[in-house]
């Protein structure tokens, strides 16, 4: 962008938001600093605070074709955020209230630019709970959680953001706003157009509203940690837990055993519940009405699973502290570090396939970086695992690793992106994952909405 159309844009946009609603220069690439991963290059950052003003900005970059890049909380992990010197950054971070919760229709509603943990304490505040949650929860925003369709810990109960999102409002490339406002569980009057901005990244609208699904809260929560002997173990556990436990099973992760060790050893600050070498850990968290009940139901299915010699030792939470614990080595992804510069994946694949699947990929990072360099663990009850490969970030060790990770999922029917989309980051791997008569329909329909292609340019496809 030359200076010149520079200050014209800047001008034009002072107009609609005043001058406490733009930033420019360096104060704008600062923003770089909040990025998880990404860079952004860009000159100018306009922060509307209501949705007729983000129709307005929008207006205005359709006329010029002026590339836009939307910002929420900057968490997303696959370059989605990333912005060029020739594009507008678009933040949604004024826009950020919780309009009203109602408590007997179980919704909430909130602007796009609402942190998802406050949204979670509004929701607790009501008595209610908004079940989507993830390590980012504040940071991350709303409308960053939907153009995502983020994922997170309880998906196997709750289902993804998709599942919890009512209503959207959002505002087409030429600044039509598409008020779509529903707060019903059914609604079958045409196309569902909602669906369109849920995990397409910000390349087809802005977000500016949403209405939420909340759920009750629950009385009993249980968190376990078990030791496995084999990768069946663990298939048969998640089996017994979901059959035995009467629909209350939320969440089941899963951990290969060099994951547990070294997140349980120095300089990992985890201390170990159960002793480290089995081959295979799980998670699990269930969610039900009736604390005492619950607690010894779940005793009764593990004791009948140590008896089977599913589980190896298993330990159930006492308490918070307790259940912090054990989810801190879980979360605790970026300790691989220790050993070289990381680079991280989130894949889906059926269950049946996960467990040849790591073993091709650990075997062909040994082959070429030495042993124990991959790690993985995740949502397997999700058929989602992350896997983190310490072995170098550098672009030639980064396309080795992903042929590796990607390659081998598109004959099994797997995906690329289980949860984080593809942004940039993963825009070459598309094709793995999606037809090519998918990827013109995804075509057709970015052409339909945004004609001169200005929303976030060049992310998921170029
Ligand atoms: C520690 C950590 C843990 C995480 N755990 C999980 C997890 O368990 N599951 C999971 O799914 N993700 C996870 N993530 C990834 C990330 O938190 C999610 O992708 C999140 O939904 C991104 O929200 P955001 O507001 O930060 O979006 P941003 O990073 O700002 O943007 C992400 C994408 O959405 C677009 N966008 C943002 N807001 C809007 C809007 N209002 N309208 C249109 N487009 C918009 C952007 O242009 C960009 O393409 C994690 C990230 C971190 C750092």
């Amino acid at each position: 962008m030359s200076a010149e159309s520079i200050s014209e844009l800047r001008g034009d946009l002072r107009a609609i938001v005043g001058e406490q609603g733009l930033l420019t220069g360096d104060s704008v690439r600062e923003r770089a600093g909040l990025l998880f991963h990404g860079r952004v290059d860009a000159e100018l950052l306009v922060r509307p605070r209501d949705t007729n003003q983000v129709s307005r900005v929008l207006a205005l970059c359709h006329a010029r074709g002026q590339p836009v890049v939307t910002h929420g909380g900057l968490t997303g992990l696959v370059n989605g955020a990333d912005a060029a010197r020739s594009e507008l950054v678009l933040s949604l971070e004024s826009m950020n209230s919780i309009e009203r919760v109602d408590v007997a229709g179980r919704t909430l509603r909130a602007q796009a630019g609402a942190k998802l943990g406050n949204v979670q304490r509004e929701a607790e505040k009501n008595g209610m709970v908004f079940p989507l949650d993830l390590g980012a929860r504040d940071s991350a925003t709303v409308g960053g959680n939907i153009s995502t369709n983020a994922g997170g810990l309880r998906v196997l109960r709750y289902g993804m953001m998709r599942n919890l999102v009512l209503g959207i409002e959002a505002v087409l490339a030429d600044g039509t706003v598409l008020t779509s406002m529903n707060r019903m569980l059914k609604n079958n009057a045409g196309y569902d157009l909602k669906q369109l901005f849920i995990g397409s990244e910000g390349t087809l609208g802005v977000v500016t509203r949403a209405e939420l699904r909340l759920v009750s809260r629950t009385r009993s929560q249980e968190t376990l940690l078990a030791a496995l002997p084999t990768f069946d173990a663990l298939v048969e556990l998640l089996d017994r837990l979901d059959s035995g436990l009467g629909g209350q099973l939320a969440a089941f992760e899963a951990l290969w055993g060099n994951y547990y060790d070294l997140n349980t050893a120095a300089p990992a600050s985890n201390a170990p519940p159960l002793s480290r070498g089995a081959a295979f850990y799980a998670i699990a968290e269930t969610l039900g009405g009736d604390p005492e009940a619950d607690r010894a139901r779940l005793e009764a299915v593990l004791g009948e699973a140590m008896e089977a010699g599913v589980v190896s030792d298993v330990t159930l939470a006492n308490s918070e502290t307790e259940r912090r614990a054990i989810w801190n080595i879980r979360e605790d992804v970026w300790q691989p570090r220790h050993i070289a510069p990381l680079l991280t994946f989130d894949v889906s694949l059926p269950i049946e396939n996960m467990k040849a699947y790591v073993e091709q990929v650990n075997a062909a990072v040994h082959e070429f970086a030495g042993e124990n360099r991959s790690f993985v663990f995740g949502h397997m009850a999700d058929g989602n695992l992350h896997i983190v490969v310490a072995a170098g970030d550098d672009a030639a060790t980064r396309a080795r690793v992903e042929e590796i990770v990607y390659r081998p999922l598109a004959a099994i029917g797997g995906s690329v992106s289980a949860e984080h989309g593809i942004g940039l980051e993963k825009r070459a791997y598309l094709p793995l994952s999606r037809s090519a008569e998918e990827i013109a329909t995804m075509r057709t329909i970015k052409r339909a909405l945004d004609p001169k292609g200005i929303l976030n340019p060049g992310k998921v496809f170029s």
